[in-house]
């Protein structure tokens, strides 16, 4: 504003037109200026600095459009409002003004007399809002009087809107493996790694259960660094008291970069993060650190808070992908692997051991006079009795075996690479862990033995997965025919 009067840059290419509006415009009081194309506009914001942009659409050089985006793109003239003139009253033009980040769109079909009321009204609104203008001195030599400046201006932003949705395409590119969960989230660090120069990166994604630590090795760095990344991140997305416990971490670290500590330092220099939201709830955060200090400029947070926002409609999906395929493989009450998991299971690993040759086990198990149990003490206490004799179980065989709730009070273990005598053995472990495990009750610690039966493969009768359950099926019925409380293979 000069001498208290409201400056307007008015860009009009047609020159009785332009006249015309200039000339209401004055005798409201405005001090006017006129640019006849998009780049004389430009250059004049960056001399005159006005208070408001009154830019026609359809201009030689530069149109509106571009005009707008080029300004609202520099943070010296983001703050000047532009409203953008038009003749044409179609959506796409109005979709594609706005999103140019235009303040204001009026069609110029009517009277001058109207259009000034309209540009009036805007102004009169948002008097009492702060004046904007150009932020600082700008030289006119800088502003280029040939226009050469801004052409070179208008390429670079092309250039980094072609960079961005480039990089945003190969986000949106992994929907289509959303079915390899943790491929999907160490895929978005690959590519954060791609176009930022981070040491170490790491996603943490937690629910009300589940706390997961997802950290991405980009450079050499120190294992006491990634340890540091975690927690920092941990501390950001939960606060100081902590959410759930990290229950699952994985690091990935595909160029073996990872070393001993004390090789490198272990202080983060300079630490760059992004929150996750799930329906507007946090849940999650992306945090990406360096050794160095400084190393994030302003452009290369604009590109990670894009990417982030893009990897946050990924990575939920895959979050939710994989917790609908989680539960549709777990048995609710012991939260072991259900009957059907076990069946695919079963049959997967039955054919890699007939290809390889490799023996196979299976242990069904089934608690012995249950029926009996939940007569004395209740239904509600046989389930406390199944969901700890799932826990028993899981933690007394190897990561590899497969524990699913086979049905009712039967329990099946998948033992890949495993024969009959090293079977027999564990089962007869298995027995006796389940046998000395006693069991909160309401007046008492209470007690439940298992009858277990082992079939092995390969064995003559024995040709497909139907068959090997047979075959431990009937020795889990001589278990029980001769006693219970015991293996028999
Ligand atoms: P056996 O030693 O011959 O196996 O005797 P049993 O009583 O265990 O065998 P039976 O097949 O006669 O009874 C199985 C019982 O298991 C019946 C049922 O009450 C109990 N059961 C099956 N599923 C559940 C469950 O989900 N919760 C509870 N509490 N009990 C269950
Ligand atoms: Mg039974
Ligand atoms: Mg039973």
């Amino acid at each position: 504003m000069s001498g208290g009067k409201v400056k307007i840059l008015l860009a009009e290419d047609t020159p009785t037109q332009a006249a015309m509006v200039k000339f209401s415009l004055q005798r409201l009081g405005y001090e006017v200026v006129l640019a006849r194309d998009g780049i004389e506009a430009i250059e004049k914001t960056y001399q005159e600095r006005p208070d408001l942009i009154v830019s026609d659409v359809i201009m030689p050089r530069l149109n509106g459009y571009q005009v707008c985006r080029l300004l609202k793109d520099d943070q010296h003239t983001v703050g000047i409002p532009v409203v953008l003139l038009t003749s044409l009253d179609k959506k796409q033009d109005m979709f594609w003004g706005l999103k140019s980040g235009a303040d204001k769109y009026i069609t110029k079909g009517g009277a001058v007399g109207e259009l000034v009321e309209e540009i009036k009204k805007f102004l009169d609104e948002r008097t009492g809002e702060k004046p904007a203008g150009v932020k600082t001195e700008t030289s006119p030599e800088k502003a280029g009087g040939l226009g050469f400046d801004v052409m070179e201006r208008v390429i670079r932003l092309l250039d980094r809107n072609l960079f961005e949705s480039t990089v945003v395409n190969e986000i949106q590119d992994l929907v289509n493996s959303l079915d390899d969960y943790s491929k999907t989230i160490v895929s978005v660090l690959e590519i954060l790694g791609k176009v930022i120069d981070f040491d170490p990166g790491c996603i943490v994604l937690s629910d009300d259960e589940r706390l997961e630590l997802h950290t991405f090795v980009n450079r050499s760095v120190d294992g006491a660094f990634l340890e540091k990344l975690g927690t920092e991140a941990g501390r950001i997305l939960g606060g100081e008291g902590g959410g759930p416990q990290v229950m699952k971490e994985e690091v990935y670290d595909p160029g073996g970069l990872l070393e001993v500590p004390g090789s490198h330092p272990a202080q983060i220099g300079s630490l760059s993060s992004s929150k996750l939201f799930t329906k507007g709830k946090p849940s999650g955060i992306i945090a990406l650190a360096s050794a160095q200090v400084g190393v994030f400029s302003d452009r290369t947070e604009q590109t990670f808070d894009i990417i982030s926002r893009h990897a946050n409609i990924v990575v939920d999906y895959a979050r939710l992908y994989e917790r609908t395929k989680r539960l549709s493989i777990t048995d609710g009450l012991t939260k072991v692997y259900n009957h059907r998991y076990f069946q695919e299971q079963l049959l997967r690993e039955f054919s890699r051991s007939e290809r390889s040759g490799r023996p196979l086990s299976l242990i069904l198990l089934d608690i012995d006079r249950f029926k009996r149990f939940n007569d004395a003490y209740g239904h509600q206490q046989g389930d406390i009795v199944l969901k700890e004799l799932a826990r028993v179980l899981q933690g007394n065989i190897r990561s590899g075996d497969v524990l699913a709730r086979y049905g009712g009070e039967e329990f099946a273990i998948v033992m890949p690479e495993t024969g009959d005598s090293v079977c027999g053995e564990v089962a007869e472990r298995l027995r006796a862990a389940v046998e000395s495990h006693s069991i909160p009750g309401q007046d008492e610690d209470l007690r439940v033995t298992i009858s277990m039966g082992v079939g092995s493969c390969p064995r003559e009768g024995i040709s497909s997965p139907a068959e090997l359950i047979s075959a431990a099926d009937r020795a889990l019925y001589r278990a029980k025919e001769n006693g219970r409380n015991r293996v028999e293979c």
